[in-house]
């Protein structure tokens, strides 16, 4: 399979994650299984809890805003990616994370608003730098392995004090890297955490061991670490992207996110062939903030295939 595939469907199949979970956030686990309970008979982007059938959610606006940043800009741009960050929430989106809302809106500037947040607060880890990466890992690829981790460290910490949620998001950084080179992110996945800071890779090891289970989960999932542990556990407990999307979504909680990272993860592992098409004919994402524009597929293969040029 091309490199370039398997880009396309990281940015795509994370897309379709975050639509297809949007209408299950907060409810029952299982709750998509008793809508949906034959897999592969369609009707699934169904919308419903404010969004309309294959609309996109915050993961997929910001990781949007990430990836034309980082073309437009030739490369990472911090203070340029807080300002499109700000004049998205600005705009009041339908979603929006409570710690992103408050570090994008507090007035501070951008090196320092999230660090002041969790000096305030003292809870950061939350996985909202996670939910977004998928644009940014798909970039940053070609640049190898430290310089993909280090990179996602640098653009979580732009919303996230907490270092947690840095590992978390350099963690699926690399294992897109690896996945877009045709290694087994799951077999490498004790090697990613040797990479993982010293001082959080005991929890992450917890999380993303092979016999961990979402409902061994300690924090609620809209935490960095159940959060990745649930996607990775979808990804190593299916067979196919479909089921994978399908067993993130019946966990429940946040769904949109969880269902996010895991259509990333997915989307790497399996590449575009393995994506329903019919969970991309609505699929949609709109981007507040910047003069109504409205994304679809063509748009987000576009914009994927050029945050992965050099791939190959
Ligand atoms: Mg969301």
């Amino acid at each position: 399979m091309e490199h370039m595939e398997r880009a396309v469907a990281t940015v795509v199949g994370s897309a379709v994650g975050d639509a297809l979970g949007a209408p299950f956030e907060f409810g029952p686990p299982g709750a998509f299984s008793v809508r949906f309970p034959a897999p592969g008979s369609g009707g699934e982007m169904c919308g419903g809890g404010g969004w309309d059938p294959g609309e996109a959610t915050d993961d997929t606006q910001m990781a949007v805003l990430v990836a034309e940043s980082l073309l437009q800009q030739g490369g990472p741009d911090l203070p340029d990616i807080f300002a499109r960050f700000q004049q998205w929430a600005a705009a009041e989106p339908k979603d929006i994370g409570l710690q992103t809302e408050d570090v994008l809106t507090n007035g501070m500037p951008w090196d320092l608003a999230a660090a002041i947040h969790f000096q305030v607060n003292q809870r950061a880890a939350g996985n909202g730098s996670l939910m977004r990466a998928s644009t940014s890992a798909v970039y940053f690829a070609r640049a190898g392995q430290s310089a993909t981790m280090d990179a996602a460290r640098r653009i979580a910490a732009l919303t996230h004090g907490d270092r947690a949620a840095w590992e978390g998001t350099a963690i699926f950084h690399e294992l897109i890297r690896l996945s877009l080179t045709g290694v087994d992110p799951l077999r490498a996945l004790p090697d990613v955490l040797d990479l993982v800071d010293p001082g959080h890779r005991r929890r992450y090891a917890a999380v993303l061991a092979t016999d961990w289970h979402p409902a061994q989960a300690t924090e609620f999932n809209g935490a960095v670490w159940p959060c990745l542990g649930t996607a990775v556990w979808a990804l190593r407990s299916t067979t196919s992207f479909e089921d994978a999307l399908r067993a993130a979504i019946d966990v429940g909680g946040d769904t949109d996110t969880v269902a996010a990272v895991t259509g990333g993860l997915a989307g790497a592992y399996y590449g575009w062939e393995a994506i329903p098409a019919r969970w991309t004919e609505s699929l949609h994402v709109p981007l507040p903030g910047f003069g109504g524009r409205v994304l679809r597929v063509a748009d987000l293969t576009d914009l994927a295939r050029r945050l992965g040029a050099g791939l190959d």
